[in-house]
């Protein structure tokens, strides 16, 4: 029988890896504390309609990329995609309107996209997503990105270009998207055959398109910019005089659009100078209609989702710290299968005290015991053989050092954890 592999695209996160990612969520949890962003868990899949109404018909998320099928009872489910039309049901499901405006949430997760795989784009992806419910105010779109660009900062991430944009509203895009589908009319030929089929169904998206030769055909075109209405024109110019007041390096894009029908007014992008073609980290904006779309009162919101696997890429690729692997503090050693049972208690009682520990379960020889002990990233082996268990004793052999010797066996847990509050004050002495 051939074995079975993991599905295209999905990638399984393994202990070497995962540690790091741990980083970046602490990093992400701290940042909503400060910002006064809270936690809440969404559901993996959904009607399939909150997205085709949510994300937009016509988007090629909902178009061509989303997972979507029929639960036994016949309904039609989506794994979701994106989560901030997750985030706006729960919202008015929920009654958030009833708290504090506007209700400041995150959250993070597994999205999943019909994509072509490649480096830093997959089928099955992490996101870091935090949502403003509630509000208009300009300053909610500063720190929705500012929220973005600290987590980075801490992660110590460089090389970032901060690109914003305003793409209207329903007032002032038909009229953008006239002007534009009349200046790109007569060069309708010569787009590629992606932007060709956008022309009639979704114009706006041609300006981002990557094609060299859209790219030249658009860089005349009308941008969004240049037609919006009073509203959002006044908008935009207070979101880039906040960025520039709380001292945000960013660069008006012309051309950002994004992929999802919902935005409004703001749009944004932060992108990786190191991750090549799939450079975005992370993309958000305003989207005051999303609420209506999916059958809710007219509610304002703001938001962005970065990539976990490309905050993790980009941060290796530039050296970044983690913080420091998890290891074990000590390494349980039994000499001989007589003194067995004995460890496994000593094992028992040091983790009780809070010692990561851990013991062999190979039926090892008493030198490869040593050996996975070394292994394991322990500091100890606390070896206990019938010699230790008549003298109620431990052998402690400092795996860095080499140096060894005996303990009472009740002083074993505060010896070692005095050593290892020891080292965390030197650690951080060094820091100073
Ligand atoms: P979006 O929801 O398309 O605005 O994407 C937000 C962020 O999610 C992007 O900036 C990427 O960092 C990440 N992302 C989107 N699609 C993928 C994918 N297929 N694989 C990995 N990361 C992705």
């Amino acid at each position: 029988m051939s074995s079975i592999s993991a599905p295209r695209g999905v990638r399984d996160i393994l202990p070497d890896e995962s540690w790091k990612w741990e980083y970046v969520f602490k990093v992400t949890r701290d940042t909503a504390r400060d910002f006064g962003y809270r936690e809440v868990h969404l559901p993996v899949f959904e009607h399939t309609e909150l997205f085709s109404r949510g994300v937009g018909e016509t988007t090629d998320v909902v178009e061509k990329e989303m997972y979507t099928f029929d639960d036994r009872a016949g309904r039609s489910l989506t794994l979701r995609p994106e989560l901030s039309a997750s985030m706006v049901r729960s919202y008015l499901e929920n009654r958030m309107d009833k708290l504090h405006q506007p209700a400041k949430l995150w959250s993070a997760g597994p999205m999943f996209r019909y994509e072509r795989p490649q480096k830093g784009r997959y089928r099955q992806f992490w996101q870091i997503d935090f949502e403003a419910i509630g509000s208009q105010d300009p300053y909610v779109d500063v720190e929705s990105i500012a929220v973005s660009l600290e987590i980075f900062r801490k992660l110590g991430l460089a090389n970032l270009e901060v690109v914003v944009n305003s793409v209207g509203c329903p007032v002032c895009r038909p009229v953008h998207k006239e002007a534009l589908q009349s200046f790109l009319k007569s060069k309708l030929g010569d787009l590629c055959e992606t932007c060709k089929g956008r022309f009639n169904r979704n114009p706006l998206r041609i300006l981002d398109c990557k094609n060299p030769v859209c790219r030249e055909i658009t860089e005349e075109a009308p941008d969004t910019i240049s037609c919006l209405c009073a509203e959002c024109s006044e908008h935009f110019s207070a979101v880039r005089l906040g960025l520039d007041r709380i001292g945000a390096a960013v660069s008006v894009d012309k051309r950002l659009v994004r992929g999802l029908d919902y935005y409004t007014k703001t749009a944004y992008e932060v992108l990786s100078g190191d991750l090549g073609a799939q450079n975005a980290v992370c993309g958000g904006g305003r989207y005051d209609n999303l609420a209506e779309s999916i059958g809710g009162p007219h509610t304002p919101g703001v938001g962005f989702a970065a990539g976990v696997e490309r905050i993790v890429l980009t941060m290796e690729q530039q050296g970044r710290s983690f913080g420091e692997p998890p290891v074990l503090d000590a390494y349980v050693v039994s000499p001989d299968p007589s003194s067995r049972d004995e460890s496994v208690a000593l094992l028992y009682e040091i983790r009780r005290s809070g010692i990561a520990a851990d013991i062999d379960y190979m039926g090892r020889s008493f030198k490869a015991q040593f050996k996975t002990a070394g292994g394991s990233g322990a500091v100890f082996a606390c070896v206990l053989g019938p010699d230790e268990i008549a003298t109620g004793s431990v052998t402690v052999k400092n795996l860095e050092t080499g140096e060894q010797h005996q303990l009472a066996r009740a002083e074993l847990s505060s010896f070692i954890i005095e050593f290892k509050s020891a080292k965390v004050k030197k650690q951080e002495g060094n820091l100073l």
